[in-house]
């Protein structure tokens, strides 16, 4: 049987842990420091840890759950990471470089059953949750790599963006970021954290409620029931006037600006009319509209780019109405760079586990 991720556990319950198995609940902060400090990669490293204590932890966890199975480097310094879990299945991991800091981009799921009708990953129907443990894994495998780079750099930020909606596996999803916030450890600020979701309204509520100071970044790419119905077949169960409450709430909870992220497909949301809709609907909510030019996947032909003039065009409304937004800068777009593309691709290849 395979063994659970030591980086699942939060320090509160690897100190509870220990104590339970009869280890003095300070010696967390060993192997903690270990783990987030020193980054080993095996137990038996850890040497000044007592000989019990290592046998322990080496019955029962592993540090390394995940293997690198492909890397793609793009010239803007991207890198994707394809990584296999221990059953077999791929997810995939980006690291990406900003002039504020290395951020990096997690999955938190195998597949997605959420169907964002442009999205690669939606097509491969979601097969299990990750837990928290692969879900922390994937940071230290970047920061691993860059640890091997050796010019000392570290990962700075993370967007809970990658394949899989981070509110339909919530309790994991809330368990990685109080790990890579310790501040004994990775020492992530919230404010550098971004969870992304497709706009599960009663999560929403649950989360602004924990207050966990991360930013919210919620999926629209719509300015109306009707057309995000068409492209987020989501909004059929939760619409608009469920999803704009819960972000007040969010807003409100947590006193901070929330991101709206805006896909742009050619002739379907793209026009004048919806970014006059889009603005309506923000409203003066303390709000940041991130347009995101489409990128094309096989997958989906049905949709293709935006002209760059509507794009301009498109933000020139929104500023003029007083809305705060924003056109996204692609990273590596010389390899498979839309979310899912390069796991969706190996997928169909013959898979070797
Ligand atoms: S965009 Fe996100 S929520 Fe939508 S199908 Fe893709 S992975 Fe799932």
């Amino acid at each position: 049987m395979n063994k659970e991720s030591i980086y699942g556990l939060t320090f509160e319950q690897l100190s509870a842990w220990l104590l339970e198995h009869g280890h003095k609940k300070g010696r967390a902060s060993k192997v903690w420091e270990w783990l987030y400090r020193k980054r080993v990669t095996s137990f038996v490293d850890m040497v000044d840890v007592n000989k019990d204590l290592l046998t322990l932890l080496e019955k029962n966890y592993s540090i390394q759950t995940l293997t690198e199975h492909t890397k793609q480097e793009s010239a803007d310094g991207t890198i994707k990471f394809l990584l296999k879990l221990s059953d077999g299945n791929l997810i995939e991991t980006v690291l990406m470089r900003h002039k504020y800091g290395l951020s990096v981009c997690v999955t938190t799921q195998v597949g997605c059953n959420i169907g964002c009708s442009f999205c690669a990953s939606g097509l491969l129907k979601k097969d299990r949750d990750l837990s928290s443990g692969e879900i922390v894994e994937q940071i230290m495998k970047v920061q691993l790599h860059l640890d091997q780079v050796g010019k000392g750099e570290r990962v700075s930020h993370i967007v809970v963006m990658g394949i899989g909606e981070p509110f339909d596996n919530f309790e994991n999803m809330v368990d990685f970021l109080e790990i890579v916030k310790d501040q004994k450890g990775l020492e992530i600020g919230p404010r550098h954290i971004t969870v992304s979701t497709s706009g599960l309204a009663d999560k929403i509520y649950e989360f602004a409620d924990m207050k966990l100071q991360v930013n919210l970044a919620i999926s629209l790419h719509a300015p109306n029931n009707e057309l995000r119905t068409r492209i987020m077949k989501i909004n059929r169960a939760i619409p608009l006037e469920k999803l704009m409450p819960a972000i007040d709430y969010y807003i409100e909870k947590s006193n901070r600006r929330i991101t709206i992220e805006y896909i742009l497909l050619k002739d379907v949301n793209d026009q004048k009319e919806h970014a006059l809709e889009l603005a309506e609907l923000m409203g003066d909510r303390r709000a940041y509209v991130n347009l995101i030019p489409y990128n094309p996947v096989d997958e989906h032909s049905q949709y293709q780019r935006s002209e760059e003039r509507t794009v301009l065009d498109f933000y020139d409304t929104l500023k003029k109405k007083g809305i705060t937004c924003g056109i996204r800068i692609e990273h590596g777009t010389d390899i498979d760079a839309a979310c899912g593309q390069l796991r969706s691709k190996q997928m169909k290849e013959p898979q070797t586990k």
